[in-house]
């Protein structure tokens, strides 16, 4: 068996049922994802839509595609065709780009608010009063070609585990009143190789991990 098959098992039987393994290839070769689908992985996950849409060109059809990366609203039209879904979506301006390209293409496509829990500083994601405040004003109401499922976040890069698990813990607070207020939230997307068993701890359904599968990724 190869070190990526090996790795992937090893992760798989230390999920809990129902928690949804996304491998995160980005930078990785069309082989060594293909070392993971040969070991039955069929969900993918990319944050550069260039790399994104190559390797779903070239790789076998029945991938599924997830955006994990900060989306720019002008590369939203490369991907509306093909991608599962879109983990990142942090403004409103993005979401109405994704529901316009959605329904040129015929589509309804699946999308996580991704939430600002890190208590380090980052410009990417809704912070929880503001999506509470849209959720109260029906903000998200009007768009008809996204289905919002749930919720994605990135704990703080630390060795403090505990202000980890806080983190996530704020998050899947917030996924319970998103789950009470909205039909069809079934997604809680935390965790990274790093972090992802303090993450399961808290309640994520999905997990996104690259270098405990694929091994450590060169620094560009
Ligand atoms: C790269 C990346 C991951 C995976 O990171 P690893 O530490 O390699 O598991 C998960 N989520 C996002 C948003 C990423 O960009």
């Amino acid at each position: 068996m190869s070190d990526i098959a090996r790795q992937l098992k090893a992760i798989r039987e230390e999920l809990p049922q129902g928690v949804v393994l996304v491998a995160v290839s980005k930078t990785k070769s069309e082989a060594a994802i293909m070392e993971a689908y040969g070991a039955g992985q069929r969900v993918f996950g990319e944050n550069k839509v260039q790399e994104l849409v190559a390797k779903h060109e070239t790789l076998p059809g029945d991938i599924e595609w997830h955006m994990i990366g900060h989306l720019q609203r002008n590369k939203v039209k490369y991907l509306i065709g093909f991608v599962s879904l879109i983990h990142g979506v942090d403004s409103l301006r993005l979401l109405q780009e994704i529901d316009k390209r959605a329904r040129g293409a015929g589509r309804v496509v699946d999308c996580l608010l991704q939430v600002h829990i890190a208590e380090e500083e980052t410009k990417f994601g809704f912070d929880a009063p503001e999506l509470l405040a849209h959720l109260e004003e029906g903000t998200f109401d009007a768009f008809k070609n996204v289905r919002i499922r749930g919720l994605m976040g990135m704990a703080t890069f630390t060795d403090d585990t505990e202000r980890v698990r806080r983190e996530f813990r704020s998050l899947k607070t917030l996924y319970d009143r998103l789950q009470e207020t909205w039909p069809g939230v079934d997604i809680l997307s935390m965790g990274m190789s790093g972090d992802y068993p303090i993450a399961v701890e808290e309640g994520s359904t999905m997990v996104r991990i690259g270098s405990s599968i694929f091994g450590a990724r060169n620094q560009a």
